[in-house]
């Protein structure tokens, strides 16, 4: 039987009395082209070309991708606050 913990607060999630939720994050870089794209030029081509030149490196990071396993309360924490900000994380107190 496999067990899981949670990858937060790494309490023991039982495989039939616990909900073990599953958040998968990837990550890419954006760099937002608005230059119109041009049928007819032969992309494949240039890059092919591009990247065989020796020691090519398109200095592009790749894209990023994890799993991870939380229990109910960290996932109920993370859903409520899913990029950790402050603000999200603010307690007023009542006076
Ligand atoms: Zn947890």
């Amino acid at each position: 039987m496999i067990h899981y913990s949670c990858d937060r607060c790494g309490r023991l999630i039982h495989p039939t009395r616990h909900v073990r939720y599953v958040v998968r994050i990837e990550v890419e870089a954006d760099f937002g082209s608005d230059e119109p794209v041009d049928d007819d030029h032969d992309f494949l081509e240039e890059l092919d070309e591009y990247l065989s030149q020796p020691g090519c490196d398109t200095g592009e990071p790749t894209p990023s991708s994890r799993t991870y396993d939380l229990c109910a309360d960290c996932y109920a924490k993370f859903i409520g606050n899913p990029l950790g900000t402050a603000k999200a994380s603010l307690d007023f107190s009542s006076n």
